[in-house]
């Protein structure tokens, strides 16, 4: 970790120690009961959402994927501020209702989702992304069996990909949505007196930090947009256009500007073709909403010195934080930034591998870190934790106790 990692300039602190929403890090192992704990700072998830609003085109609908983030308290706070909560499971899918979200706002991506969650979301009167040919025709059977006209939209493979993405998630074969070529001859089959045509999904990827490449995504998508929208005969009320926007965690990456990224949906908007003029326009973000707002805290359980390597061991580690391990979609591990609580900045500095209690060799909280020198009891910070945490993590293995979750 280098000493002027970006993220460190942004933290907050009083005599060097790290403050998370006013607090220090003891203070809040204190309040959460006990440590390894997340902690998600509720002003740091407004000024976010207020951030997107200000830089982003007016007219653009944000939803929050939950999957980021599913943590009711964190889901209920940020229900507050966007227009709407995407889902991929049932579960999500009671925590976004019971966020208070009005059903028309939410909407249900996932492949193979089972039948009992299609129901559910009919009856509820979610909208529905569908999937596959099949997944259609198992809702034309809710309907006639439920007697409600379910809300869908298609959710599309598009025809092009999301380029410098840390995930892709569309663009070839994919598992996600129906190919693009595929919509036409669905859309021209489709009976509108028994499913109620809400729009499209066209989500491509995850975790980007090029607005270059964000730009010519959004371009390909309304141009997608656009020629969908010729093929069907209701309206389109809706295009969730996707997100993608990344964070940086590693060193070297830097912030993604969005303002480049506003300038072109703005055009985008203002140029659309008469058939989208009315459809409201819909960005669904996880980890850009949620991911800064979140810290992983963890205690300095021993100290060892193994063939001239120093070792901090720590009671917490991949079985909580699975993507700061280097297990979650990363090919090179790399190290999210990490501090020393109650000592963010000091001349002297120790490189120390810090581990966690696991018996794998795969369980890293941070390797080859020059923190400020450690001790037995200290506590250690990994930042950028708000997405992607707890619930992205395998949190049974070896039966260490699970993570305590606090949104302060
Ligand atoms: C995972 C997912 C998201 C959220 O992605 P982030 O990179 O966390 O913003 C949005 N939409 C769909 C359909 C997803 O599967």
């Amino acid at each position: 970790m280098s000493k002027g990692h970006h993220r460190l300039e942004a933290l907050q602190s009083r005599n060097n120690q790290l403050l998370i929403a006013g607090h220090t890090a003891s203070e809040l192992v204190n309040i959460a009961g006990s440590s390894p704990c997340y902690i998600y700072d509720r002003q740091a998830l407004t000024q976010r959402v207020a951030q997107f609003r200000q830089q982003m085109p007016a007219e653009l609908k944000l939803h929050y994927a939950i999957k980021a983030n599913p943590m009711p308290a964190v889901v209920g706070h940020v229900a507050q501020c966007v227009d709407g909560l995407d889902v991929a499971s049932h579960r999500e899918m009671l925590v976004a209702l019971g966020a208070g979200m009005d059903a028309v706002n939410i909407s249900f991506a996932g492949p193979a989702k089972g039948e009992h969650e299609l129901r559910a979301a009919v009856a509820a009167g979610i909208t529905i992304n569908i999937e596959s040919p099949l997944e259609l025709q198992r809702l034309y059977l809710c309907h006639q069996e439920m007697g409600i006209r379910p809300r869908i939209a298609f959710r599309v493979n598009p025809d092009f990909e999301l380029k410098t993405s840390g995930m892709k998630m569309a663009g070839g074969p994919k598992q996600f949505g129906i190919d693009a070529e595929q919509i036409p001859s669905i859309l021209s089959e489709l009976d509108l007196d028994k499913l109620d045509f809400q729009g499209f999904h066209i989500f491509s990827g995850s975790q980007n930090l090029k607005a270059e490449s964000l730009i010519e995504c959004h371009q390909q998508t309304f141009e997608l947009a656009a020629r969908l929208a010729d093929q069907v005969s209701a309206p389109v009320k809706h295009i969730n256009i996707g997100g993608g926007l990344g964070i940086p965690y590693f060193p070297g990456e830097q912030t993604l500007g969005i303002d480049g990224i506003a300038e072109n949906l703005q055009y985008l908007l203002d140029h659309r073709p008469e058939s989208l003029k009315s459809s409201e326009i819909v960005m669904e973000l996880g980890r850009w909403l949620v991911g800064e707002a979140g810290y992983y805290i963890c205690q300095v359980t021993d100290k060892k010195e193994s063939r001239g390597q120093m070792y901090l061991m720590t009671n917490g580690g991949l079985h909580h934080h699975l993507s700061n391990s280097g297990n979650f979609g990363q090919v090179i591990r790399k190290n999210y930034p990490v501090v020393l609580a109650h000592c963010l900045e000091h001349e002297e500095r120790e490189v120390v591998e810090v581990v966690g209690p696991l018996c794998t060799p795969l369980d890293i909280v941070g390797a080859k870190l020059a923190l400020p020198k450690a001790e037995v009891g200290d506590f250690i910070v990994v930042l950028q934790s708000g997405a992607y945490g707890a619930t992205a993590s395998p949190q049974k293995f070896l039966g260490h106790p699970e993570v305590v979750e606090l949104l302060i």
